[in-house]
């Protein structure tokens, strides 16, 4: 299966271009949302926080002590490494298992992650989309969907690799701002990822 990594900068509007994807049949495997739902189902993957942050970081009823958790790995490098190594191989485990559930008809998929090139995922890909905005505009965005204030966004986004050093990385670019249409730039990649995905080795 041809497989596409989408990912963006925070704010940038990678979800809302995947959502386009889906629209077209594409099936889209979230990352980011997939690592919030493991971190209470995957056993192996529980064992090890426990472990490595405490029993603490769970609450009686299996569900994540997130203040606890945060607490230990918020501005320090090193406990959210070893929070990450723990995480990322547990998303990797369930994309193998949410790619061998994918219609074998599909002609390709897609992986949504903010930290695609960061967590060396990309790797896995065939090739890979970086959506972009100004920084204005996907401060404003974050702001409103989360309801937070600009400092709170730019400590997030202080976390990922700048849209320059993506930049080096993507293979392919979507541009969503106020001046381009996304529903465009979606189709011409689809054309794209249609026919290497037809040139592809099974
Ligand atoms: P995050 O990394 O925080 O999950 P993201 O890159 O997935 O962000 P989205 O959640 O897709 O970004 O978009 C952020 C917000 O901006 C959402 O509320 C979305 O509806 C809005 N948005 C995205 N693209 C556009 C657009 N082209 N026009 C108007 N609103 C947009």
């Amino acid at each position: 299966m041809y497989k596409v990594g989408i990912t963006g900068g925070i704010g940038s509007g990678k979800t809302t271009v995947c959502k386009v994807f889906e629209v077209l049949g594409i099936p889209v495997f979230y990352a980011d949302t997939e690592a919030k739902s493991i971190m209470i189902k995957d056993t192996l993957l529980i064992e090890g926080i426990k472990s490595t942050f405490g029993k603490a970081s769970y609450f009686e009823d299996g569900k994540l002590n997130n203040k606890h958790l945060a607490a230990l790995v918020f501005n320090n490098e090193t406990e959210l490494a070893k929070l990450n190594a723990l995480v990322h191989p547990a998303v990797f485990r369930a994309y193998a298992s949410w790619e061998e559930q994918v219609n074998a008809k599909v002609p390709y998929t897609l992986k949504e992650a903010a930290l695609l090139f960061e967590s060396d995922s990309y790797k896995m890909c065939d090739t890979s989309i970086l959506v972009t905005a100004p920084l204005n505009i996907k401060i404003n965005r974050v702001m409103q969907r989360d309801n937070v204030t600009v400092e709170q966004v730019k400590a997030r986004m202080n976390k990922q690799l700048s849209d320059e050093q993506k930049t080096k990385m993507a293979n392919h670019f979507i541009i969503n701002d106020e001046a381009h249409s996304i529903i465009e730039q979606v189709l011409t990649l689809h054309r794209l990822f249609l026919a290497a995905a037809a040139d592809a080795p099974i």
